[in-house]
C-alpha cells in the first residue's frame, strides 16, 4: 500500500501559504491515492513487514528507515506529529501516551546524575512530585524559582543545565514571561522547556520565541472531549530525535487509535479553544460584578498580571479561579447547587467543570503551603466550556444567590 501525504499541504506550508486553522485540518494527512482516503487510517498494527524492500516504503521519520514496530514510530502516530509539529510552529513533535509520559521522557532525556535543573516552585502537582522526590533520587540537583524571580531573570543560565516551568500557574494564574525567557536565554547552553498546556498551541506558541521544547498534556484542550489521555513534546529535529530514543526504551508511545482520536479533535481546537476564550472572558467580567473581589484571569485588567498576559497570550484561555472568601461548606455547597457546570477535576473540554483545588490538586501538601500560595478552602477553579454563555452565566447566578 502506497501512502503519500496529501501533496501540497505541507509543502505549501513551508512556503507559509497557509494558516494554522487550515493545517490542523489538512496538515501531516496520509493519503492512499489507491483508496482516496481523506483521513490517515489507524494502523493498529504493532508490527510491520520486516525488512520492508518496497521502493514506496513510508519512513519512521525517528529511524529514517520503514516502519519495523510501533513502540519506535507508528504510520497514523507520525502522521499527527507531523500535523502537530506545524501546530507549535516547531520542527517536529512526538506523541505520548499521557502528558506525564512526555514530561517525565523529556526531563530523563537531557539530565543525569550530577546535572542541575531550574524549576519553577508552582507546578502541576504529580510533575512537582516527580521532580522533588523522584529526579533528585538520580542524583540530579534541583533549585526551585519564583515566578517573580524568573520573570525577573534572577538565576545565572550558566549555572544549570535545564530550566523546567509551566506557562500560566494553576490555578492562580500567575503568567510566566515565556516571550522574555525565549529571548534571552537563546544563546545559552541552557535545555528550556515549559509545559504550556494551560495556553493551547491557539493562545501561544513557544518555540517561536526561543524556548527549546514545548511539552503539552494533551488530555486537556488537544484533546477538548475529556476523553482521551495523551501527551506531546515539540522541539527542533534533533532534540526530537534524542527524546525519541528515550520514548522507545520508556514505552510512552501512546495507541494508533488515540493518536486517529487526537488528530481529530485537533480540527475543531481552533473554534473550541476560541470560543473558551470568549466565554472565560465573560464569565470572570460576569463574577466580578456579582461582588465577587478575587478572581483570577489573565484576562482582566484587573489582574496582577494581565499586562505580562497581553504581551505573550492570543488570548486568555478557558480557565479561571475565584475565592467565595467562605466557609469550606458554602464553597462546597456551591459547586454542589451548579447544574450545567458539574464537579471535575480537570480542565480544557467542551463541558464547563468546576473543582476546589484545595481537595483535588493541592491536597498532597499542608494547609499553610496552600494558604501561602492563595489555595483557600472556598477558591474554586473553574474550566469554562462552549455551552451557551448565558446557560453558564444563569448556573453561576443562580448558586450566588443561593449560598
Ligand atoms: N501538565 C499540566 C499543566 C497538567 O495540568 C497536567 C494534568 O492535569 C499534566 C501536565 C499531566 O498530564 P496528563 O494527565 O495527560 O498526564
Amino acid at each position: 500500500m502506497t501512502l503519500r501525504e496529501i501533496s501540497g499541504v505541507n509543502k505549501m506550508n513551508n512556503e507559509k501559504k497557509f494558516d494554522k486553522e487550515t493545517i490542523a485540518i489538512h496538515g501531516g494527512e496520509y493519503e492512499d491515492r489507491k483508496y482516496g482516503n481523506i483521513t490517515t487510517p489507524i494502523f493498529e498494527s504493532s508490527v510491520f513487514r520486516f525488512p520492508n524492500n518496497f521502493e514506496d516504503a513510508v519512513i519512521d521519520k525517528n529511524r529514517n528507515l520503514p516502519f519495523i514496530y510501533t513502540r519506535l514510530g507508528n504510520p497514523t502516530i507520525q502522521s499527527l506529529e507531523e500535523k502537530y509539529a506545524q501546530l507549535e510552529s516547531a520542527e517536529d513533535s512526538l506523541g505520548f501516551s499521557s502528558g506525564m509520559a512526555a514530561i517525565s521522557s523529556t526531563l530523563l532525556t537531557f539530565l543525569k546524575k550530577g546535572d542541575r535543573l531550574l524549576s519553577l516552585n508552582k507546578l502541576y502537582g504529580q510533575t512537582l512530585d516527580y521532580i522533588k522526590n523522584s529526579l533528585t533520587n538520580y542524583g540530579i540537583q534541583v533549585d526551585f524559582i519564583t515566578v517573580e524571580d524568573l520573570n525577573n531573570l534572577n538565576f545565572n543560565p550558566k549555572y544549570y543545565k535545564m530550566l523546567f516551568f509551566e506557562s500560566i500557574v494553576n490555578p492562580t494564574m500567575e503568567v510566566i514571561d515565556v516571550k522574555k525567557i525565549g529571548k534571552e536565554l537563546n544563546d545559552y547552553d541552557i535545555v528550556t522547556a515549559v509545559d504550556s498546556t494551560m495556553s493551547s498551541p491557539v493562545n501561544q506558541r513557544p518555540y517561536e520565541t526561543g524556548i527549546k521544547i514545548v511539552i503539552q498534556s494533551a488530555t486537556k484542550y488537544i484533546s477538548g472531549h475529556d476523553d482521551i489521555t495523551f501527551g506531546f513534546v515539540s522541539s527542533s529535529k534533533q532534540l526530537i530525535n534524542e527524546i525519541s530514543m528515550k520514548r522507545k526504551v520508556f514505552g510512552g508511545i501512546p495507541d494508533p487509535i488515540q493518536a486517529f482520536l487526537i488528530s481529530r479533535s485537533l480540527k475543531t481546537m481552533f473554534l473550541r479553544v476560541r470560543r473558551q476564550n470568549e466565554n472565560a472572558l465573560i464569565i470572570s467580567k460576569f463574577l466580578k460584578s456579582r461582588g465577587i473581589t478575587k478572581v483570577n484571569y489573565p484576562g482582566i485588567e484587573s489582574f496582577e498580571y494581565f499586562n505580562t498576559a497581553k504581551e505573550n497570550l492570543d488570548g486568555y484561555g478557558g480557565v479561571l479561579s475565584f475565592d467565595l472568601e467562605a466557609s469550606y461548606d458554602k464553597a462546597e455547597k456551591f459547586m454542589d447547587i451548579l447544574n450545567v457546570i458539574k464537579k471535575a477535576p480537570t480542565f480544557g473540554g467542551v463541558e464547563s467543570l468546576i473543582t476546589m483545588p484545595w481537595e483535588t490538586s493541592h491536597a498532597y501538601i499542608s494547609e499553610n503551603e496552600r494558604l501561602n500560595i492563595g489555595i483557600t478552602h472556598s477558591l474554586l477553579r473553574l474550566s469554562v466550556g462552549i455551552e451557551n454563555i448565558n446557560d453558564l452565566t444563569n448556573d453561576l447566578e443562580y448558586a450566588i444567590n443561593k449560598i
